[in-house]
């Protein structure tokens, strides 16, 4: 453990973290109604046909 009273994580403030999966990102995604979505690395595509019709 770190003692961020005496070293403080300085780096830290200025990596963007994911507020939906936490993780390190460059890029949020934002819903239509302005909310993030998730990140380059929690968004996943899916071809919407197979996602809403194929058991
Ligand atoms: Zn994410």
């Amino acid at each position: 453990m770190q003692d961020y009273r005496l070293d403080p994580p300085e780096a830290d403030e200025f990596i963007p973290h994911c507020p939906v999966c936490g993780r390190e990102c460059d890029t949020l995604y934002i819903d239509a109604r302005g909310e993030v979505a998730g990140c380059d690395r929690c968004i996943s595509l899916e071809d919407a046909y197979e996602y809403l019709y194929e058991e």
